[in-house]
């Protein structure tokens, strides 16, 4: 039992002393995810001022603040909320002889690095791709998923408005998916989580961007905007573009829609006006039905 308490205590304890030496940097400056996110927002967010999308969008648009607070919200402040369980439930699970390596299908250790990333990236990616269709077909995780759609001018920011539910329903997938690849994460990954925080950024940024020929691969501003659009658009029941970073599951599952390149869309959902519109009630918001 006592081990148990352990566990919980040392996950909760390990994580604030990992968030504040970070604020410190005394952590590698490749393993800086605080300063790491505020330098990749502080470049968006210069692209957004330099080469804005909607020109008449002001540089601090509806809710910056508040999506400027969710940014640390759920990457630090709900990380350390929860380190401890997770730790918890990682020593319940090994109890049971189940192990982060009992799902291993293929052993990334014997690729060359750069395919080692690769794969780790695509299949991470296609996990989330999934989590991402259920959070909008399924009404129980909707209402959750609610409030990433309750933005209704974006910005690179919106990108990190979300419940803190989703973290946790996001959660086992994204463990089976680093299950399968042999339960753990290759050395160099904060490469692979960089590069997505990076593309989810300008996903929801005031930049027109299509990539062009690779905007069948990789998700961009453009489509993004359709997939937070008020009226989905026609034939897609539930909504369209789900795509995290990669563009290339819509195309291949028939849920990519870009009716038109138009920067002035409406965004948001029918009912949008009965989301709370501050922190703490979107906090609790969710849990019983409208
Ligand atoms: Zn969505
Ligand atoms: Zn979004």
């Amino acid at each position: 039992m006592l081990e148990y308490f352990d566990a919980l205590i040392n996950g909760f304890l390990g994580t604030v002393r990992w968030t504040w030496k970070s604020i410190l940097f005394e952590v590698p400056w490749y393993n800086n995810y605080f300063w790491g996110l505020i330098l990749i927002s502080l470049v968006v967010w210069s692209f957004e001022i330099l080469f804005p999308w909607r020109k008449e969008q002001s540089i601090f648009r509806k809710d910056f603040w508040l999506d400027a607070f969710y940014m640390f919200f759920n990457f630090f402040i709900f990380a350390i909320a929860v380190a401890g369980i997770y730790k918890l439930l990682e020593l319940g699970f090994g109890a049971l002889g189940i192990g982060m390596d009992s799902l291993a299908v293929i052993s990334l250790e014997a690729l060359p690095m750069w395919a080692e990333l690769l794969v780790f990236f695509v299949v991470l990616d296609f996990v989330q791709w999934l989590t991402h269709v259920a959070l909008h077909r399924f009404d129980i995780f909707w209402r959750f998923h609610k409030v990433h759609h309750s933005v209704e001018e974006m910005g690179f920011a919106a990108h990190l408005r979300y419940h803190w539910m989703e973290n946790i329903l996001y959660k086992p997938l994204k463990t089976i998916g680093v299950m399968l690849l042999g339960g753990f994460e290759p050395e160099q990954a904060f490469i692979v989580h960089f590069v997505a925080i990076s593309i989810g950024h300008l996903n929801h940024a005031n930049i027109h961007i299509t990539w062009g020929p690779l905007k069948y691969i990789f998700n961009n501003p453009v489509m993004h905007l359709w997939h937070h659009a008020y009226n989905i658009p026609s034939g897609k029941r539930y909504g369209a573009n789900y795509g995290i970073s990669l563009s290339l599951w819509d195309y291949l599952f028939g849920t990519a829609s870009i009716p038109e390149d138009n920067p002035d869309i409406k965004l948001g959902y029918p009912g949008v006006e009965k989301m709370p519109p501050n922190f703490w009630r979107q906090l609790v918001y969710g849990f019983k039905k409208e």
